[in-house]
């Protein structure tokens, strides 16, 4: 009964994995960063109320018993979350998703603009291994870009920007590298979870991911179609001034790194972040 089907970005087992997979870091009072292979997942804890938490994100395909695993490491036998909440549907994030649902009946939350995405109806646009980068780049065809569907167990966020089960935080649009991509925030400590909107290693290239060397960078070059929307996005939770994030892939990081280096992305996305070639930059490259 209520079982979830998969599709190729929930099952295809792709390995790559970088030094830091399996581990998991407390990096703000009940902001927890677990890493899968090469992306990063969230347990968020509502501080106010014991014992209740939400997963942002769902990892690298196949990767589900790995997370209830930390889960119940971290919260007890038996603990599921009150709601699952994508950043975004890429095959990276979401590649946990159809094994947790099995497991708990919670629901999912995404931006009104991701649905399609997760109900079947459409896929995302197929990774550029042509773009500049590296061997990561170079064997993006590999990724998945297939919708999943999710159906009945997946809603849209409020309009609001608040965050069904989680009162301390709010979502924000950051659309570029997905169109309804989000981020999440807190401002009591200016704790944020920022998806794939920036990250902080060089996602492109596979020495760096497998090492996690350090470096603020935009968006993953290889699925990502709006750089206009992308560096508007980072302008955004730029103005926030967050003081810690977690990003989708990459080491979490806070104070004076964060802030330097995200104000040089905001201001340097062009020289960064957008790549020199590739099929998605020639038409919107000089439209800032
Ligand atoms: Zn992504
Ligand atoms: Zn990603």
């Amino acid at each position: 009964m209520d079982h979830v089907e998969g599709s190729a970005s929930t099952n295809k087992y792709i390995p790559v994995s970088s030094v830091t997979s399996g581990e998991g870091k407390e990096v703000a009072p009940g902001l927890y960063c677990y890493t899968s292979q090469i992306v990063n997942l969230c347990f968020v804890e509502d501080q106010k109320s014991k014992n209740s938490w939400v997963l942002v994100d769902a990892g690298m395909p196949d990767c589900a018993e790995k997370i209830i695993a930390e889960a119940e490491n971290r919260f007890g036998k038996g603990t599921q979350p009150k709601a699952i909440i994508l950043t975004h549907a890429h095959f990276d994030h979401i590649g946990g998703i159809i094994g947790l649902l099995n497991q708990w009946k919670v629901p999912v939350y995404v931006h009104s603009l991701e649905l399609p995405y997760v109900t079947g109806k459409k896929d995302y646009p197929k990774p550029d291994p042509s773009v500049e980068g590296g061997m990561v780049a170079r064997m993006s065809f590999l990724f998945p870009n297939e919708a999943i569907n999710l159906d009945k167990h997946v809603h849209p966020l409020p309009e609001d920007g608040t965050i069904p089960e989680l009162p301390e935080w709010r979502w924000l649009h950051t659309p570029g590298h997905t169109e309804g991509h989000i981020s999440l925030f807190r401002e009591t400590d200016r704790a944020l979870i920022a998806g794939d909107a920036f990250i902080t290693v060089k996602q492109e290239d596979l020495y760096s991911v497998i090492t996690q060397h350090l470096e603020i960078s935009g968006p993953p070059r290889y699925f990502t179609p709006d750089w206009t929307e992308a560096w508007k996005s980072v302008k955004k939770l730029q103005s926030l001034n967050p003081r810690t994030a977690v990003t989708g892939h990459g080491r979490p990081v806070s104070g004076e790194w964060l802030e330097e280096n995200l104000a040089k992305l905001a201001r340097e996305f062009d020289q960064i972040a957008i790549p020199d070639y590739g099929k998605y930059v020639d038409n919107n490259h000089l439209e800032q």
